[in-house]
């Protein structure tokens, strides 16, 4: 069984970087009263620009060492390189985690599955900071391969360029959805530190974690956040983690009476589903004949007279069935792209037969 299957939701929290031997003690004391399954501690921390604090290195690892003979709280630190690993693994940590700016880098992640093969420690994987699955399934499969079987994956967010996002990285939902839906066996856990930035939005990004059925959460604690030397607004007291974890309401999977009601509605769904594409699948055939008519009368394939009455009729239809615009024009905008390629090809293949 993984072990970050062991509990659910399984919660890791601790501080940002580990500052010094009396903060992690502190922190331990207090986390070890709540359902924490795990302590995080930075002890290389991964800053943007040089001159900051970058973690304590390996006097960190011997304090989270000393640690554990008084606390029976399991630890992750993050890695970025096979020395890392390899000292890591020394001081007995419990599980790794692969930072965002890590995942990116093929290289890296490959030279930290190497040095961690053979290893039974926990291997958490975050997403890279840039909105790629591919980047992300992609690392998480290369510590398959070495033979990592204690797995999960860190949702943290994504790096935008918009200035006026109210979150520090972008959840971006669909993407770590759909990477659960690659890898049924693997758990999700959300950082929603990372994500928020701020301690103001932490409970509902971890409410709504919980409603997307994610596994865990990490949460950055500190003992006095304010004075933190690193994601200072966005780390919280292990008094107000306790707040937090309260506050959150756990979805269950649906017990008898209901399953049967959910399965029936599902039905419905499905066929409605397999109507909605049938219907597509007929459009995109009249597009087609549409197509050779315009080409064999040598019209263009884009009027934007008549995209702007598809877009307009189309809304209204959507306002009078109670559907939002923004969603009817979006859809629309999908299928009229769709139109507009498919015609192309049309156009191309006739082009170049002549
Ligand atoms: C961290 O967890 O402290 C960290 C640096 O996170 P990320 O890699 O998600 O930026
Ligand atoms: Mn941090």
């Amino acid at each position: 069984m993984n072990y970050f299957s062991s509990q659910k939701p399984f919660i890791i929290a601790g501080p940002c970087g580990i500052e010094d031997q009396q903060q992690i003690q502190e922190i331990a004391e207090e986390l070890q009263t709540l359902p924490v399954q795990m302590m995080r501690g930075g002890v290389w921390k991964p800053r943007s620009k040089p001159g900051h604090f970058e973690g304590r290195g390996e006097d960190a690892l011997q304090w989270l060492l000393e640690l554990k003979k008084d606390f029976n709280l399991p630890i992750c630190v993050e890695v970025a390189n096979q020395e890392q690993v390899e000292l890591a693994l020394q001081y007995q940590v419990d599980a790794v985690w692969i930072g965002a700016r890590s995942t990116v880098n093929p290289f890296i992640v490959q030279e930290i599955a190497e040095a961690l093969k053979g290893s039974s420690v926990g291997v958490m994987v975050k997403n890279p900071i840039n909105p790629d699955i591919d980047l992300w399934s992609g690392a998480i499969e290369r510590f398959m391969n070495v033979g990592i079987e204690n797995l999960a994956a860190i949702h943290r967010g994504f790096s935008s360029y918009d200035a006026s996002s109210k979150y520090r990285n972008k959840p971006i939902w669909a993407i770590p959805i759909e990477l659960k839906r690659r890898y049924k066996e693997i758990p999700i856990f959300c950082d929603i530190s990372h994500i928020c930035g701020n301690r103001e939005l932490l409970a509902s990004v971890a409410q709504r974690a919980m409603d997307l059925d994610f596994d865990g959460l990490m949460i950055e604690t500190h003992p006095n956040p304010d004075a933190a030397l690193s994601d200072a607004k966005q780390q919280i007291t292990p008094a107000q983690l306790k707040i937090l974890l309260e506050g959150l309401i756990f979805r269950q999977a649906a017990d008898g009476s209901s399953a049967g009601e959910i399965e029936e509605i599902r039905q419905v769904l499905d066929t409605m589903d397999a109507e909605i594409v049938e219907l597509i699948g007929k459009r995109i055939e009249l597009v087609k004949q549409l197509g050779e008519i315009k080409a064999a009368n040598n019209m263009p394939i884009y009027q934007a007279e008549r995209w702007r009455e598809i877009i307009e009729s189309r809304t209204r239809w959507g306002i009078d069935n109670q559907l939002d615009a923004a969603f009817i024009s979006k859809l629309f905008e999908l299928i009229h792209d769709k139109s507009i390629q498919t015609q192309i090809a049309i156009l191309n293949s006739l082009t170049s037969n002549r």
